[in-house]
């Protein structure tokens, strides 16, 4: 938005050059303890200390002072349910029956368009109280709800990526759509939505039980058609789902093989769980260039397993790290951070703090391939920010009493933080909170 605004936002400086090679690496990220984000038409004009950039401002300039707290690029969820805010927090079921029993019921009310315009609305909020600035969201597979979720995004200036979930098979008749519909619909969407601002558009097959081949086929077809839109789908999330993929393609090596028969696996395709990928599957992620989303929170909430990070790290597999809502239980990405460490130390694993808050900002951006755009503070780059406060609760405060360097505060704020622990979200520049 060039609107000539100018604001300098002050406080300690955080911001990752590249993947943290482990605990110390302090050669990953940049760190100014006293710094200034300069910000100007929604973009960072400046980052540097404020003993040097804030002399040459105009006496006029907005100063938004934070005195010890962090400023950090913004949080990226690049896995989340837009229509799932009222599934949250559903009781008692695996992933099949979950989606029959609490997902496909809820899902189907967003043929209504107000009812769609009210909880974008609250989607939107809700990310950025919890300092998270970019999305990628499954709508459901109405058209309706794509189209509110992007114009309540665009209102805001925020950045989406999202899409209409296509389904053609093994659901209720409510969020079924022909083959050729399902696909009309997302191509129409994507000349509506795709490059509009700050709008992305993310091709979403639901998953392959829930599309005939001739479906996956159409939207791999869409994919080729437009080289700059995403995809997004779920993989190897849980037994009896792969055990029902195995029945319905039969003629596939793999659950991952469907979806690279149909041409849906590539550099855009994020690729949701990722857990039970046998050796073969492994090797097409890597050799695809596709992206493993790591959800901690569902995959233990709704009791899918363990992701198996390193093996996939090793291996050369991408990762992000996502929350997963409705599945998941939380929309902070501190939280969500907190989950993947425990999941990760159950399998003799571990996850650095740097590791941590690289995913959350520039690793996530760069799965989407928008790395330069979000996730690092530069000059040229959106200026999406997130103001954390590790001293939030009388717990945390407590805790940090002790807390002898930059890398273990972050180690508390994502283990012991959440929403409360966000003190300011900017989103291009303005205050969102
Ligand atoms: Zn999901």
């Amino acid at each position: 938005m060039p609107d000539g605004s100018v604001r300098a936002i002050r406080g300690r400086v955080l911001t990752f050059l590249r993947a943290p090679r482990g605990v110390g690496d302090t050669e990953s990220y940049r760190y100014i303890d006293d710094g200034v984000v300069l910000a100007r038409d929604g973009r960072t004009a400046a980052v540097g200390p404020a003993a040097e950039l804030l002399p040459g401002l105009p006496a006029e300039t907005a100063v938004d002072h934070y005195p010890g707290e962090l400023i950090m690029p913004g949080f990226i969820d690049p896995h989340i349910h837009y229509p799932q805010t009222q599934v949250i927090a559903s009781y008692g079921a695996q992933l099949l029956e979950w989606l029959e029993k609490y997902t496909f019921v809820e899902e189907q009310k967003f043929g209504d368009p107000a009812h769609a315009a009210r909880i974008a609305e609250f989607f939107l909020d809700e990310l950025a109280r919890n300092g998270t600035t970019t999305a990628v969201a499954y709508c459901s597979a109405h058209p309706a709800s794509a189209e509110a979720l992007f114009g309540a995004a665009a209102r805001r200036g925020v950045g989406m990526i999202a899409g209409t979930a296509i389904m053609n098979r093994n659901g209720p008749p409510g969020l079924l759509e022909p083959a050729r519909d399902a696909i009309t619909a997302s191509r129409d969407l994507i000349r509506r939505w795709h490059g509009k601002g700050r709008q992305r558009y993310a091709v979403t097959p639901r998953f392959a039980i829930t599309s005939t081949g001739e479906q996956l086929e159409a939207a791999g077809a869409l994919l080729k058609e437009f080289p700059t839109v995403l995809m997004q789908t779920h993989l190897d999330e849980n037994h009896d789902e792969i055990a029902t993929v195995k029945r319905l393609f039969p003629e596939d090596a793999s659950y991952t093989a469907v979806y690279e028969r149909f041409g849906l696996l590539g550099p855009r395709s994020l690729m949701g769980h990722c857990i039970h990928l046998d050796e073969t599957e492994i090797a097409l992620m890597r050799d695809t260039k596709s992206v493993a989303v790591f959800c901690p929170t569902s995959n233990l909430f709704i009791g899918s397993g363990l992701f198996n990070y390193r093996k996939l790290a090793e291996a050369g597999v991408r990762i992000a790290l996502a929350t997963d809502v409705g599945g998941g239980t939380s929309y902070s990405m501190l939280r969500t951070a907190a989950e993947a460490y425990k999941v990760l130390q159950l399998q003799g694993q571990n996850l650095p703090a740097l590791a941590a808050f690289d995913l959350m900002t520039r690793a996530n951006a760069a799965a989407l391939g928008l790395d330069g755009e979000i996730g690092t503070i530069a000059p040229g780059g959106f200026a999406d920010l997130v103001v954390l406060d590790a001293r939030a609760t009388p717990a945390m405060a407590h805790r940090m009493e002790v807390t002898r360097d930059l890398e273990e505060e972050l180690f508390v704020l994502m283990t012991m933080g959440d929403d409360r622990a966000v003190r300011q979200t900017y989103i291009a520049g303005q205050p969102a909170l």
